[in-house]
C-alpha cells in the first residue's frame, strides 16, 4: 500500500509544485486498505476474504431492467433533470415507514437522501467538527469512517468493544477523561448491528444506557446501520435513534439491501439540523441522483426488497457458517473469532506467541498461498495514542484479521480459510 506520506515525499517536478500548495488536511488522507487489497483479490486463483461487497446474484435483473426502461420512458423529463436537494419526497416517506421496523418513527422533514452512508458520514463530520475536536468510535471501526475523520483533522478516540459491543460505562469514563483534559467530544460514531469489521452486535440492554450517557455529556450519537436488515434470524434490533431522536443522527443505506452501485442512502436528523445537512449536501452534489432514487423507490415499492433481503441474508448465513466451521477445523489452537448474527464479517484474534506477531506481515505469504484478508490494524487509528504518548509497542489490531464471507460459495470460502490457516 502506498501511504500518503510516500505519495507526498515521492513527488517531483510539476506534481511536487502543485502538492506544495495542498491544505494541511491532505496529510491526513488515507487510502482505503480494503480497496488496496481489492486489486489483489481480482487475480485469478485468489480467494478473497477481504472484500465485503454485497452479493448481487439474486437481484431480479430482468424485472429491474423493465422497471428502469419504464421509468425513463414515462418519467424521463423528471428523472433526468436536477431534483430536490433533500431528495425525492416519496422516497423520504418510504424511508419513514421502513424505519418503523427498528422502532423509529421519523417524519419526512427529518430525512435527507444521500449518495450512500459514506456521504452521510462526511456531511455529519463537516457539520459538527472543528480541527482538534474529538470523535469517539468503537475499537476497531469501519476504515471508511476513519478516512473521513482524518480528513477533517479531528482526534479519533477508540473505545475497545467486547462481545456485546460498546460498554456504556467504558464510553462514559472515556468521555470524563477527555473532558478533564479540556477536550470537546463532538460525537460517538457507532455501528450497532453486525459491525464492520467485527460482526459484533450491541446488546439490546446496553442501547438505552449508551444513548443516555451520550446525551448527558452533550455528545451526539451518529448511528451507522447499513447491515441492520441482514440478521440471520430475520429479527431487527431497535435502533439507537428510536431511544432519542433528538440526540441521535441515523445513517441508512440501500447498498446492502439493494445495490451499492445506485449510490443511495439516507440520514435522519431533527428538522433544523437536517436543513443544515441539506445545505452541506447541496454544496457537494446539488441533489442526490434522481434516476437512482427513482430506481430505489421502484425496487422498494414493488416489495422486491423484502424477499431479496431475506434470501441474501440466508445466503450470508450459510457462508458465515462455512467460514466459522473452517476456522474451527484449521485455525491454530488459541485463535478466537466472533460469531456474527448477521452481516458480512467475522473478526479473528490470533493467539499470543504465534508465527506472525503482526497479521499484516502474514499478508504477502497469504497472497502466495492464494487468499487475501484485511489486517486488523486497518481498523484502528493510533494517531491519538501516539500524540498522548501512550502508543502501543505493537500497533493496535496487529493480532486481528477481518474475514468477509459475503461473496463466494461456502466451499470456496472454507478453502480460503484453510489456506490462511496454513500461513498463520
Ligand atoms: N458504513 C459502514 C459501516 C460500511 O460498512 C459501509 C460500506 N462498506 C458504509 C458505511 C458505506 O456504505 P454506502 O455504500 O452506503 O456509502
Amino acid at each position: 500500500m502506498v501511504s500518503i506520506q510516500e505519495l507526498m515525499q515521492g513527488a517531483t517536478g510539476a506534481d511536487a509544485k502543485l502538492m506544495r500548495g495542498f491544505a494541511s488536511r491532505a496529510a491526513g488522507f488515507r487510502p482505503s486498505p480494503v480497496r488496496d487489497v481489492f486489486e489483489v483479490s481480482m487475480r485469478p486463483g485468489i480467494i478473497s476474504l477481504a472484500g465485503g461487497n454485497p452479493d448481487l446474484e439474486l437481484l431480479p435483473l430482468e424485472e429491474l431492467g423493465q422497471m428502469a426502461s419504464k421509468i425513463i420512458a414515462e418519467e424521463g423529463l423528471e428523472v433526468l433533470q436536477y431534483g430536490s436537494g433533500a431528495g425525492l419526497e416519496e422516497l423520504a416517506e418510504l424511508v419513514c415507514d421502513f424505519m418503523e421496523s427498528e422502532g423509529s418513527r421519523p417524519r419526512p422533514e427529518e430525512v435527507q437522501l444521500t449518495a450512500g452512508s459514506q456521504m452521510g458520514l462526511d456531511l455529519v463530520t463537516k457539520l459538527f467538527t472543528d480541527p482538534g475536536d474529538v470523535i469517539l468510535t468503537e475499537g476497531p471501526t469501519y476504515t471508511g469512517a476513519l478516512g473521513v475523520f482524518e480528513g477533517y483533522e479531528v482526534e479519533v478516540q477508540q473505545v475497545q468493544m467486547d462481545d456485546a459491543g460498546l460498554d456504556p460505562a467504558a464510553v462514559e469514563s472515556r468521555i470524563r477523561e477527555l473532558e478533564a483534559e479540556g477536550k470537546r467530544v463532538k460525537f460517538l460514531y457507532t455501528i450497532p448491528n453486525y459491525q464492520n469489521p467485527t460482526g459484533v452486535t450491541l446488546a439490546d440492554d446496553r442501547r438505552a444506557e449508551l444513548v443516555r450517557v451520550c446525551r448527558e455529556h452533550d455528545v451526539v450519537v451518529v448511528e451507522d446501520n447499513p447491515y441492520g436488515q441482514l440478521g440471520f434470524d430475520g429479527q431487527h434490533h431497535r435502533s439507537l435513534h428510536s431511544y432519542d431522536p433528538d440526540s441521535v443522527i441515523y445513517l441508512g443505506s440501500f447498498s446492502k439491501i439493494f445495490s451499492p452501485g445506485v449510490r443511495v442512502g439516507w440520514m435522519i436528523a431533527p428538522p433544523r439540523v437536517r436543513k443544515f445537512l441539506q445545505i452541506a449536501a447541496e454544496a457537494v452534489t446539488i441533489c442526490p441522483s434522481v434516476l437512482s432514487q427513482r430506481l430505489v423507490l421502484g425496487f422498494m415499492r414493488e416489495g422486491m426488497w423484502e424477499s431479496h433481503t431475506q434470501r441474501t441474508a440466508q445466503l450470508y448465513r450459510r457462508r458465515c457458517e462455512a467460514v466459522l466451521a473452517a476456522c474451527e477445523r484449521h485455525m491454530p489452537a488459541g485463535t478466537h473469532w466472533t460469531v456474527p448474527e448477521g452481516g458480512f464479517f467475522t473478526w479473528l484474534t490470533l493467539p499470543e506467541g504465534g508465527r506472525h506477531p503482526d497479521a499484516a506481515e502474514a499478508l504477502p505469504a497469504a497472497i502466495d498461498a492464494g487468499v487475501v484478508f484485511v489486517p486488523g490494524t486497518a481498523f484502528y487509528d493510533d494517531a491519538a495514542a501516539h500524540a498522548a504518548g501512550r502508543a502501543p509497542e505493537v500497533p493496535t489490531g496487529a493480532v486481528n484479521l477481518r474475514l468477509a464471507y459475503s461473496n463466494g460459495e461456502p466451499e470456496t470460502l472454507a478453502e480460503g480459510v484453510r489456506r490462511l490457516a496454513s500461513v498463520l
